[in-house]
């Protein structure tokens, strides 16, 4: 199926919210966990949103942002054709220190929705930027996720736990003069490596929101990030407070590095010389009796390995946020 613009992921965010499920968003930063992903959406018939952050786009590009978001954008919806299912790309995390990019993004019809973040900002420059953003997008199929309240990194030194709560009735007043479609909320998870069971779920706040927006007439989905160290049963519980999209990174990170490191770990023998053979890597060992083994150090057999973790752990995630049997042509 190919891939879609921010019409048709405005309507399948809408059909989730009505319908009390939520779909995950996912990270990629490179090809092996995006293949992971389209087989486990696949298998769960399942619609895919994946996000890629400027450091994931840096990356892809060799040090130049656009360049990577072009790569990973064109990778993404190529690929999409392949399989059965709506295949969907946010901007996770663009700053005003990227519009040039979001222009781009824009322009060249490189995404499906942008996430505006100038939630460090004071209250007016984070409404002036984010109406900005959506002036730009809108009419031009693109969707603006907009964030209010701030979302603690781990290593953020933490003043004042209220300070980061987003406040319900000026998220009310953020909407209505943003006219952004997506808000992201800050309820007490993290990001990078949190422990749900430490987390206070802060799922009255959500509610409040939720109904405020929808008091006022805007009831917009809602967005959870940092979502990655959360139990099931804290994933479940926060869907039904308006969550309409929850970002996950962090665990596909670790589930790549773990899968890699028990791989190499188990074939040491295959790929490092044993005592005693020099360990020679000028014309692969060809001055002693010991070859190191193609069949296992070709990086794409690790690859594979990795292709198959992710496409666990996104059916794993897809039934936590209840998207399966959901996709933009019921097939
Ligand atoms: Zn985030």
């Amino acid at each position: 199926m190919p891939f879609f613009g921010g019409e048709k992921l405005h309507a399948i965010y809408s059909r989730a919210q009505s319908g009390g499920y939520a779909y995950m968003a996912n990270n990629i930063a490179e090809e092996n966990v995006l293949l992971g992903l389209l087989a486990g959406y696949t298998e769960r018939r399942s619609d895919l949103v994946v996000q890629v952050s400027p450091g994931a786009a840096k990356y892809a590009g060799g040090g130049d942002k656009l360049t990577g978001l072009r790569i990973l954008s064109y990778l993404i919806r190529t690929l999409a054709d392949n399989y059965p299912i709506g295949v969907f790309l946010n901007l996770d995390h663009f700053t005003v220190n990227e519009m040039d990019i979001i222009r781009t993004a824009i322009d060249e019809h490189l995404v499906s929705s942008i996430m505006i973040d100038a939630s460090k900002e004071s209250f007016e420059e984070n409404v002036r930027i984010s109406h900005q953003v959506v002036e730009m997008a809108h009419g031009n199929n693109v969707l603006i996720e907009a964030e209010l309240g701030k979302i603690k990194g781990v290593e953020d030194e933490v003043a004042s736990a209220d300070a980061y709560y987003t406040d319900p009735d000026e998220a009310a007043e953020f909407i209505k003069r943003t006219g952004a479609d997506l808000l992201a909320i800050s309820v007490g998870t993290q990001h990078g490596v949190s422990k749900g069971k430490d987390v206070v779920l802060r799922t009255d706040i959500a509610k409040k929101i939720r109904d405020h927006l929808a008091e006022k007439g805007l009831p917009i989905p809602l967005v959870l990030h940092g979502s990655s160290g959360l139990l099931p049963e804290q994933v479940r519980e926060i869907i039904r407070y308006g969550i309409c999209k929850l970002n996950k990174d962090t665990r596909y990170q670790y589930e790549y590095a773990r899968t890699a490191h028990d791989f190499y770990t188990a074939y040491t023998a295959a790929i490092v010389p044993p005592p005693g053979v020099p360990d020679k890597r000028t014309g692969l060992f060809s001055g002693s009796d010991w070859t190191p083994d193609k069949k296992i150090f070709d990086p794409r057999v690790v690859g594979r390995e990795v292709q198959a973790r992710i496409k666990e752990v996104a059916i794993e995630l897809i039934d936590q946020a209840g998207s399966a049997g959901h996709t933009i042509t019921g097939g």
